[in-house]
């Protein structure tokens, strides 16, 4: 009897290192063979009848238990036929994408020259369905000089993401509109199977594309040709002479770019900023604002503009979605925003011939806080002492005002002249902008049913920035949570996936997805 010895450990490395040498070539080599016969035979997207009896079969052994089960109900029936169909759906999505690659021509995507030295590979591909296994011909281009996969072009897949153009949407959907770790588990009840870290990454991707497709969509501003063909495009011809509203705000939004770095950074002297500006405007016709039965108003189409990455970038965004919206056929543009100077520089800068207004609520708030220092918050003296100044404001009597603040000044105490001081700079900075009395005598005589054609259409325009402040807090509901840190990379990306999504513009980026998305 002769013993056989156990191999020594180098022995068994040896071993195990030969075997990796040749076994995953003879492996690949037939799963190649293999994968790109039966792929290359498939030419349309259907089921056999062994699987589509496999199916009926499993579907009613599924619904019986439910027939049978006193407590389960349509409920259950929804999830068992979901169940059910999950794998023949997904067989039926791989096959018709396989049939769908394997109609793509094999040629350069740049220059159409017919690729060389054709070859097949695999990818695996999570869609709705499941995941999914594609073989596709890939082939060198000579004259671009790069290898070239024109089947995932013709797929919508990106280059080196598993996500199907479905999920890459879903994605970047739920995490714009809620934490990913939130948006795991929803996506998870709605039959998604997608990790925190694939959303995450995928929804980032998307924002990237957002990012990139609003960028090519502002080339058309650098040239006077462009600028014409913007203007021409406008949502048709306007049937009556109309204003343009265009309501501008900022917030700011908590971002930590410099990870475990802070204390070194600050130790250098360097002061780190947290807090960053997110900017913010909304345009819509004058026409296109109405009221609900509760008086509350309603624009039915509105565009958007959200930019974390300054003025710069918000100024351009701006101006195109004013064209958009028809800033060239506009009879009368009004603009609407607090007091804050920067809003009015760009205003004067981009929309000179505007008109420009100050937020009703705004101005009376730098009333109140007069009222305040000088009589204490909520007394009745303070109201008592602010209700003709309010009034003034009202009925455009600023000079009026501020000689009244004015002529107050003498009788205060050093630190409330200056306070004083401050809110009659704000009065007199903005004394142009505050012109309300039109509209509000319109509006009253629209309740008391005396208003003339004009005035009807006068009631209708907006006194404060109301439109772009509701925004923005909605902005902020996702993007300003407590505990909550972006990067610069990370926020803008996710604000103009958002933004695509409130403009109605999904389906430039999803065009599988061509629904109306509009969204106030
Ligand atoms: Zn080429």
């Amino acid at each position: 009897m002769t013993l056989t010895k156990k191999p020594t450990r180098q022995v068994r490395r040896a071993l195990a290192r030969q075997n990796q040498t040749v076994s995953p070539q003879r492996l690949t080599e037939a799963i190649m063979t293999q994968g790109t016969a039966r792929a290359a035979a498939v030419t349309q997207g259907q089921l056999t009848d062994a699987e589509l009896q496999a199916w009926r079969a499993d579907f009613a052994a599924r619904l019986q238990i439910i027939q049978q089960h006193p407590e389960q109900n349509l409920g259950h029936i929804e999830e068992a036929v979901a169940a059910a169909a999950k794998e023949p759906l997904r067989l039926l999505t791989q096959r018709a994408a396989q049939a769908k690659a394997n109609a793509t021509p094999c040629q350069c995507l740049k220059c159409q020259h017919p690729l060389t030295n054709p070859k097949y590979l695999s990818r695996t591909i999570d869609s709705r369905f499941g995941c999914l296994t594609l073989w596709r011909r890939y082939g060198w281009c000579p004259q671009c000089e790069t290898w070239q996969f024109p089947a995932d072009h013709a797929l919508g897949l990106a280059r080196n993401a598993p996500a199907s153009p479905y999920l890459q949407e879903i994605s970047g959907l739920l995490v714009t509109k809620m934490p990913p770790e939130q948006a795991v588990a929803v996506a998870q009840r709605l039959g998604l199977d997608l990790s925190r870290c694939r959303l995450d990454r995928e929804a980032h991707r998307q924002g990237l594309k957002a990012q990139a497709r609003r960028a090519e969509s502002l080339v058309p501003l650098e040239t006077w040709e462009g600028l014409q063909q913007l203007a021409r495009d406008t949502e048709g011809p306007p049937s009556q002479p109309f204003t343009l509203v265009i309501e501008i705000d900022a917030w700011n939004i908590r971002e930590r770019d410099d990870w475990g770095q802070t204390k070194t950074l600050r130790e250098q002297g360097k002061k780190i900023e947290r807090w960053h500006w997110v900017y913010m405007a909304t345009v819509f016709r004058l026409d296109h604002r109405g009221q609900t039965a509760g008086q509350r108003a309603v624009i039915t189409q509105r565009g958007y503009v959200a930019t974390r990455l300054g003025l710069e970038a918000l100024l351009p965004q701006l101006y195109r979605e004013a064209l958009q919206r028809g800033l060239a056929q506009a009879q009368q543009v009004l603009v609407i925003a607090d007091g804050a100077v920067w809003i009015w520089n760009l205003v004067q800068d981009r929309f000179p011939a505007a008109r420009q207004q100050l937020d009703l609520w705004h101005a009376e708030e730098h009333l109140w806080a007069v009222a305040h220092e000088l009589h204490g918050r909520g007394t009745p003296e303070a109201s008592a002492w602010v209700k003709p100044l309010l009034q003034q404001v009202r009925n455009d009597q600023t000079s009026a005002l501020i000689a009244d603040l004015t002529e107050l000044k003498p009788h205060l105490q050093e630190a409330q002249q200056k306070k004083l001081q401050t809110q009659i700079e704000y009065f007199e900075h903005n004394a142009h902008r505050m012109k309300y009395k039109e509209t509000i005598a319109a509006r009253e005589a629209l309740a008391a049913g005396t208003a003339t054609a004009e005035q009807i259409k006068l009631a209708n325009q907006p006194l404060g920035s109301g439109a772009i402040e509701s925004t923005c807090r909605q902005y902020q509901c996702r993007f300003k949570r407590t505990g909550q840190f972006w990067t610069t990379a990370g926020d803008e990306a996710l604000l103009c996936l958002e933004t695509f999504w409130r403009n109605g513009r999904w389906h430039e980026l999803y065009p599988h997805a061509k629904t109306n998305v509009a969204l106030n």
